[in-house]
């Protein structure tokens, strides 16, 4: 008899990714997976080459010079810190140390898709609430909570909805919830926000025992590639994610990279004012020929084709056949959403030209009929 894996691990749907291909294209158009516009900083790029001479190294474990250089850009106590392979590993880690089986993880119903993986993986109970408006309802939240909850997963900004609860609100869900309760605050999009230093977020981990929040150099930092993420916690979950982790989970060259985009805060600078003009720029765009768009928190926009009796599917064919690649989320329970990340100026213009040229060609279609 072959090896088996835990039962419930081959109820797992693999996460499946923003497609990166067109057969037959050869420059194409990503913008499928929330990927930094303006790429890394020209610094983060050189230093990740300097460390090219010095891969037969380990990397420092405790990432502790990142970790510094972290708690001095967002004002946060260096200990405190732990980092990841990407924000996915922390994640992970806390779905495995918090969760398993005979507990409970309460995720939203168009939550980031890795919340129910890992939760599954634990070998908790996944329970869904529902959302209003494509939002986060805490109400919904503390409904579900039963005395075998024990973990709350929440992105805010969310991905894939891009919408966003007022802090206040995150602040309620956390009184109101049972102090046994883990909140982890997924803040990917954080620096997208118009104050990225979050201190609402900050001041209810610090004056809490059961909020973590989890931040990544995939997005802003556009240093996906090299995986690296962390977590600020209270000192006690620190530890635990110190027990359980890999000891080398934030490679050199993702240390070194990460440490030097940090200290390029005009890189950093330019990137949020680039998001804040070409998502105006790109919801209206959408907009002005017809195109509802919805969550635009992040730096993507959520084109609403369903909502106007129009087919999402048939929207991204046209895209597709313009060389772009965008977000389909049928997966996520949203067949009549695409994702769209924002992208450079000349690709922004290209979604904006396939959009007007798929609405027009409906329109005709119509009128034809
Ligand atoms: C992109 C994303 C992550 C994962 O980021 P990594 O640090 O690359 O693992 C986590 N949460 C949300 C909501 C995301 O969109």
């Amino acid at each position: 008899m072959k090896p088996l894996p835990r039962p419930s691990i081959l109820n797992i749907e693999p996460y499946r990714g923003g497609e990166a291909e067109l057969p037959g294209v050869n420059r194409v158009i990503k913008l499928s997976s929330n990927e930094g516009a303006l790429g890394p900083s020209p610094a983060a790029i050189e230093a990740y080459r300097r460390e090219a001479c010095e891969i037969h190294r380990y990397p420092d474990g405790g990432a502790s010079a990142l970790r510094r250089a972290i708690a001095i850009v967002w004002n946060l106590d260096a200990e405190r810190i732990v980092c990841g392979a990407g924000s996915d590993d922390l994640l992970c880690l806390l779905a495995q140390a918090y969760g398993g089986p005979g507990t409970e993880t309460i995720v939203t119903r168009h939550a980031f898709a890795m919340y129910p993986i890992y939760a599954h993986y634990a070998g908790s109970t996944v329970v869904t609430v529902d959302e209003r408006e494509y939002t986060a309802d805490i109400d919904a939240i503390l409904a579900a909570v039963t005395a075998r909850t024990s973990l709350v997963f929440l992105a805010n900004p969310n991905n894939p909805t891009g919408t966003f609860v007022p802090w206040g609100e995150i602040v309620r869900l956390r009184q109101a919830l049972p102090e046994s309760v883990l909140l982890v605050l997924d803040l990917a999009y954080a620096e997208y926000l118009a104050d990225p230093a979050v201190p609402e977020v900050i001041k209810l981990i610090d004056t809490t025992a059961n909020t973590v929040m989890t931040r990544t150099f995939s997005k802003i930092y556009a240093l996906g590639g090299l995986r690296l993420g962390w977590a600020y916690a209270p000192k006690h979950v620190v530890d635990v994610l110190n027990r359980v982790r890999s000891p080398f989970n934030a490679s050199r060259p993702a240390q070194a990279a990460a440490i030097a985009a940090l200290a390029d805060s005009d890189h950093f600078q330019a990137s949020r004012t680039h998001n804040f003009q070409m998502r105006a720029w790109l919801s209206e765009a959408l907009e002005s020929v017809g195109i509802p768009v919805r969550g635009t928190e992040g730096n993507f926009v959520v084109a609403d084709f369903g909502s106007i009796g129009r087919s999402a599917d048939a929207a991204d064919q046209a895209f597709r056949a313009c060389g772009i690649i965008v977000r389909k989320l049928t997966g996520y329970g949203l067949p009549g959403m695409l994702r769209i990340t924002v992208g450079t100026p000349a690709e922004m213009e290209a979604v904006a030209e396939a959009a007007a040229k798929f609405m027009q060609g409906f329109d005709r279609a119509l009128s034809h009929a």
